[in-house]
């Protein structure tokens, strides 16, 4: 029996989460629940699976804190860690969004075998910190991002020395036919409306933007040891195909499937093994022709800045990452436009200096500097 801890159990990730393992109740057992602020769907998700212990975002348990029980309940993100220490759990799937991931992942790291990443964010910020922790604690990180998961299974025991290069697929986003002259009058809810993947808010504006392929490579990079230069992408709008890795001796293989998150959250919980899954094959005759085209840079200028950032490595990614993470959150609230977006990311990590970059110390610093340089460039009034 699997013990397992799920991270953000009440989003997207978290919810496909549960129906998989609801369809293998030998198998897993649900040890730790959590959620930001869905405490509703949190409550019903412990009557259904009874773990022992939850974790709620900071200032969100509420005054009925007796309605809990017995279960031990943790709240903020330093209680979401402590619940990760206290608790035996097998396996940890990171189903939360943005940078607040990286502590308990970070925590998962010494706390249990097998990590079912989901979390993009945090390996962009410090993917050397974890995967060199991973290492050294012979934890195995599975990824669960659709591409990772695809590039993982064609990759299968080769190493970096047999690989030419990854071909990492984009849909495109909603906006790729989109004339680059009507950007300006995006909205935030024209953004969130992703013509593939149903995917939490922050994710989908950045699919609209791009940033996600950027930040993709730079996940990609970091899982798989592969140089950024050898990490393309590909525009691919059916998503048929959800990557491709090729080898030095020309051969292409592919990862195909339905767009269904809970194929590679499964993958990543069977793995070295596969099992029965709901999700149906592709109809590859009904399919008939699939895209693919090189993404436009000018058009999408975040993917262009995700490059630039990768490249110079240290802490330039953290920059692109946190600056991202807050010019969303804005556009979100209708104070910036759709293609303040990557100007604002820009601007900051041309204004960034980077000083060290060993410690974690040196990451959360960084992450700190570029949430208030984006914010005082946006004109938020902080106090
Ligand atoms: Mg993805």
């Amino acid at each position: 029996m699997q013990r397992v801890a799920i991270l953000g159990s009440t989003g997207s990730i978290g919810r496909s989460s549960l129906d998989v393992i609801s369809r293998f109740k030998d198998r897993f057992k649900v040890a730790c629940l959590s959620t930001n602020s869905n405490v509703g769907l949190l409550a019903r998700q412990v009557k259904r699976f009874r773990p022992e212990a939850i974790a709620i975002g900071g200032g969100r348990i509420g005054d009925d804190k007796g309605k809990w029980g017995k279960l031990r309940v943790y709240e903020g993100n330093e209680g979401l860690c402590q619940m990760l220490r206290d608790t035996k759990v097998d396996t940890v799937i990171v189903g939360i969004v943005g940078s607040s991931a990286l502590l308990p992942i970070l925590t998962a790291l010494d706390n249990a075998k097998r990590i079912a990443l989901a979390n993009k964010e945090a390996l962009v910020m410090a993917g050397d910190i974890i995967m060199k922790k991973a290492a050294k604690n012979n934890v195995k990180i599975l990824p669960v991002d659709s591409e990772h998961s695809a590039i993982f299974q064609c990759m299968a025991k080769s190493d970096g020395a047999e690989i030419n290069c990854i071909y990492l697929t984009g849909s495109g986003g909603p906006f790729l036919h989109t004339p680059k002259n009507m950007f300006k009058a995006i909205s935030p809810k024209k953004a969130v409306n992703h013509p593939r993947w149903n995917m939490g808010r922050k994710i989908s504006v950045d699919s609209a933007t791009m940033m996600n392929k950027g930040l993709e490579v730079i996940e990609a990079h970091h899982l798989f040891g592969v140089d950024i230069d050898r990490i393309k992408v590909l525009i691919h709008p059916e998503a048929a195909m959800h990557s491709m890795v090729e080898f030095v001796d020309g051969s292409i293989l592919a990862h195909m499937g339905l767009c269904d998150m809970r194929m590679p959250i499964q993958y990543a919980l069977t793995y070295p093994s596969r099992s029965i899954s709901p999700v149906k094959g592709l109809n590859l005759s009904e399919l008939k022709t699939i895209h693919f085209y090189s993404p436009d840079m000018k058009k999408f200028p975040c993917l262009e800045i995700a490059y630039g950032a990768a490249k110079k490595g240290k802490t330039y990614p953290c920059v692109l990452n946190s600056s991202n993470e807050v010019a969303v959150e804005e556009f979100l609230k209708g104070h910036i436009k759709f293609t303040d977006i990557p100007r604002i990311v820009k601007k900051v990590l041309g204004l960034h200096k980077n000083t060290r970059y060993a410690k974690l110390k040196d990451i959360l610093e960084a992450d700190k500097w570029a949430r208030e340089k984006t914010r005082e460039l946006i004109g938020v009034v902080t106090s």
